[in-house]
């Protein structure tokens, strides 16, 4: 019998939950493990990372790997997987652009240290001990990952064959690029697995979006009795749904939450946050400085609700300190 494809699994700076969602394949997944050998997957078994480097290059079929790349650990094991693969997906929200590790990129990596291990209300540290990238103990080298001064999506650190969006992807999409693996109908080099279309082409509540929404206040989901038929943006809250690529099947508005923007832009967009900030701030009714400061307002933290999942890939990339 030939031997089964190789496929690996790998996560850095991550939730795990986009470990969850390959869980999340319910039977399905039986359908993988039949098809394929699992030859890394560290949240589920116990490789170790020598295994890999024993590989012959190119010789894993697919890697796919989720989270942001923080630290040294980080980008070794994906210099690494990139060398033994032959492609490599780019796996959710925080791999494709930095996700919610990296809005930790408004802080300096000092000012991150500090808050952690001597400001915070909760840290008991009178000596003001950090962690060393090595130190010894005892006559033995203790050895800690190097922290970065900046929070990567995977395509900055190492080239990448596919992305797979959301936070995490869906079963349904996870599926469908298994199968263009395994059976080697695979799309252009670079392409996003997910349909290249603003979320709201998909979304129930598209006929009731007007084409001006004429906004007078933003509200959060707290402050509303939410419409669950109406367009959310129309109804003062924030949706990322014109800025956003389909593929989900508008879950989010379905369940009566605005879209949060976790699939990233479509193809015809540079930067997500400044698409949204371009096409719904137009639909601001004040036109005088100080009441449009008054209905943005509303928004108490922008960066946070444009640039959720995208702060690595944003054109202005940082706040310098
Ligand atoms: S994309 Fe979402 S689900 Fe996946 S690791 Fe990042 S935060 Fe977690
Ligand atoms: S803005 Fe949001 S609620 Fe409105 S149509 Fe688009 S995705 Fe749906």
């Amino acid at each position: 019998m030939p031997d089964k494809p190789k496929v690996a699994f790998y996560w850095c700076a991550s939730c795990g939950g986009c470990e969850e969602a390959v869980v999340d394949l319910a039977e399905d997944i039986l359908t993988v493990v039949g098809a394929v050998d699992i030859i890394l997957w560290p949240v589920a078994m116990d490789f170790k990372k020598s295994d890999i480097e024993a590989r012959p290059d190119k010789s894993i079929v697919a890697s796919f790997i989720n989270g942001a790349v923080r630290t040294s650990e980080q980008e070794e094991w994906v210099r690494l997987l990139r060398k033994k693969s032959l492609v490599v997906v780019s796996f959710g929200a925080c791999a494709n652009s930095g996700g919610i590790p990296a809005l930790a990129n408004q802080s300096s990596k000092e000012a991150i240290l500090k808050y952690v291990y001597e400001d915070s209300p909760s840290t008991d540290n009178p000596g003001k001990v950090r962690p060393q990238v090595e130190c010894q103990d005892e006559g033995r080298t203790l050895t800690l990952p190097a922290f970065h001064s900046m929070v990567r999506a995977l395509d900055e650190v190492i080239e990448v064959d596919y992305y797979l969006p959301g936070c995490p992807p869906t079963p349904k999409l996870i599926m469908a690029a298994v199968q263009a693996l395994l059976s080697g109908k695979l799309p252009p080099k670079g392409t996003v697995l997910s349909p290249d279309i603003a979320l709201c082409e998909e979304c129930k509540r598209k006929d009731s979006k007007p084409a001006d929404l004429a906004l007078t206040e933003f509200k959060r989901p707290h402050q509303v009795q939410i419409d669950p038929e109406k367009c959310l943006l129309a109804q003062g809250i924030v949706c990322m749904g014109p800025a956003t690529r389909g593929g989900c099947e508008a879950l989010c508005p379905g369940g009566n939450m605005a879209c949060t923007g976790c699939f990233g832009p479509t193809s015809r967009v540079k930067d997500q946050g400044a698409k949204f900030i371009s096409s719904v701030f137009s639909n601001i009714v004040p036109k005088e400085v100080k009441e449009i400061d008054a209905v943005l307002d509303g928004i108490p933290d922008p960066i946070g609700t444009f640039y959720r999942y995208g702060l690595s890939k944003c054109l202005l990339r940082r706040k310098l300190q």
